[in-house]
């Protein structure tokens, strides 16, 4: 059952690391192969099959220009959350009787997280390394969690709730000494940051469509070719994707995360330009006491994790109905939790509680924006007013 929710006409749209909306340009490239073009790419016996197997491949050529990649070294998914299974079961699975150690971060998303957990069942012993307050993994604790017994390192490119960046090239190359595998989720970072899986050392990158204009369903996994990386799949069946991910590919979806790739790539530097000038003139427009969690320089520019003293989340984003935003963090029943990732962070839990994410791109406007911020700013004041001593209050 739904509760009809609808989206108000004034409803302005802050949530782009949840997801986004599909590009018009996406959904104009991916229309033939729904309707017209509905071969079954791989059946190559006939045209059907082979125009659809065409169209999958210029595809995969899109995604992989991206990284540095070669086209083969692409798999197609159902988004980052399978390719972050696949990368990280598949080649603990593979690697486990010679290296059994995975290394990755307090702040990585949850599929990754419960992926490795699920290994310790089977064997494996997992390091979970903790961030710095600025969200970054401290490189030399890295480095000494990383031994001839380690399989995996996996470390997230930008984290999706306080958008940091971390330092792939440094990460990837202790990984590389230490004979580790490099796995990185990138989710939140192609298509937005510059990627290349040579210099940066990346061995597996988990790539999600929806996160970049493309529909959601649809993701990519890098596996790098040379020196190969071996995985054991998730799935039984046909053997598509050199045997790494069984089942019929989704032409439509998989040309549209081609033709996203392609237009992010095209248009990255300027409108990571754009991007960050909004982020200056949205918390200019807020004013002073506002907190940004994260590194203030490491990270993408569409993202911002801010905070008011003494103003818990839940209640400034009630004042604010019209703002889509969001906060990191798990309600259950009466109770609300804060986020783990913020708690990685080392933020009192009253910091944490306050923490709301502010996710805006490219179809976000300076003037939504700046009317986004006058909200928050009028709705933190009105917060304040009632009581003129908001923090004796809630310390006693
Ligand atoms: C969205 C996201 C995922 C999950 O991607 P899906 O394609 O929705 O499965 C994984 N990791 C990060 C960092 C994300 O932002």
């Amino acid at each position: 059952m739904t509760n009809g929710a609808r989206v108000p006409p004034d409803a302005i749209y802050l949530d782009y690391q949840a997801t986004t909306p599909t590009d018009p340009r996406v959904v104009d490239a991916m229309m033939p192969y729904l309707v017209q073009r509905f071969g079954n790419p791989h059946s190559g016996s006939h045209p059907f099959g082979q125009e659809a197997s065409d169209a999958v491949e210029r595809a995969r050529e899109q995604v992989a220009a991206l990284i540095g990649a070669e086209a083969r070294e692409i798999v197609f998914t159902s988004g980052a959350t399978e390719s972050n299974n696949l990368a990280i079961k598949g080649a603990a699975r593979f690697l486990k009787s010679r290296r059994h150690k995975l290394v990755t971060v307090a702040t990585e998303h949850k599929c990754v997280l419960e992926s490795a957990r699920s290994l310790v069942a089977e064997g494996c012993e997992l390091i979970i390394l903790p961030v710095g307050r600025d969200g970054l993994v401290d490189l030399d604790r890295l480095r000494a969690a990383v031994d001839a017994q380690t399989a995996l390192v996996s470390v997230m490119a930008v984290n999706n709730e306080i958008g940091v960046v971390q330092d792939l090239a440094a990460i990837g190359a202790i990984a590389r000494a230490g004979g580790a595998l490099f796995h990185t989720d990138a989710a939140q970072a192609f298509g937005k940051v510059p990627l290349d899986v040579a210099a940066q050392r990346i061995d597996l990158m988990s790539i999600s469509g929806h996160k970049i204009y493309a529909p959601k369903g649809i993701g990519a996994l890098y596996v790098r070719r040379r020196p190969r990386v071996r995985l054991e799949p998730l799935f039984s069946g046909g053997g598509q994707e050199r045997g790494l991910r069984s089942g019929t590919l989704a032409p439509a979806l998989i040309v549209g995360l081609g033709e996203a790739a392609e237009i992010a790539g095209r248009e990255m530097a300027a409108e990571a330009a754009r991007l960050s000038e909004l982020a200056a003139v949205f918390l200019a427009r807020l004013g002073p006491g506002v907190a940004v969690y994260g590194n203030r320089t490491a990270r993408i520019p569409g993202n911002l994790n801010i905070g008011f003293d003494g103003i818990a989340a839940q209640d400034l984003m009630a004042a604010v109905p019209e703002l889509a935003l969001s906060v990191g963090s798990a309600c259950t029943s009466a109770e609300v939790e804060p986020s783990y990732v913020l708690s990685a962070l080392g933020l009192d839990g009253e910091a944490a509680a306050s923490a709301v994410r502010v996710g805006f791109g490219r179809f976000t406007t300076e003037a939504e924006l700046l009317r986004a911020a006058d909200r928050i700013r009028g709705a933190v004041a009105g917060l304040r007013a009632p009581d003129l001593q908001p923090r004796l209050e809630r310390a006693t």
